[in-house]
């Protein structure tokens, strides 16, 4: 799985790339978020292991 993932469910104009990976994500809007669904989670498992003081990139 090194190529783009399929967009997730959401209107195109929110959809923008990963800023970890530019895969496409749903960047903006309602639910947005910088990251997609799998480097958010490895942020969310990073900060968590971390503590609170860790910043995301
Ligand atoms: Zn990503």
């Amino acid at each position: 799985m090194t190529t783009a993932v399929p967009a997730p469910q959401c209107p195109l104009d929110q959809v923008g790339l990963c800023a970890r990976c530019q895969a496409k994500a749903h960047r903006y809007g309602h639910n947005g978020n910088p990251l997609c669904s799998p480097c958010l989670a490895a942020a969310r498992a990073q900060q968590a292991k971390k503590g609170r003081r860790a910043r995301v990139q």
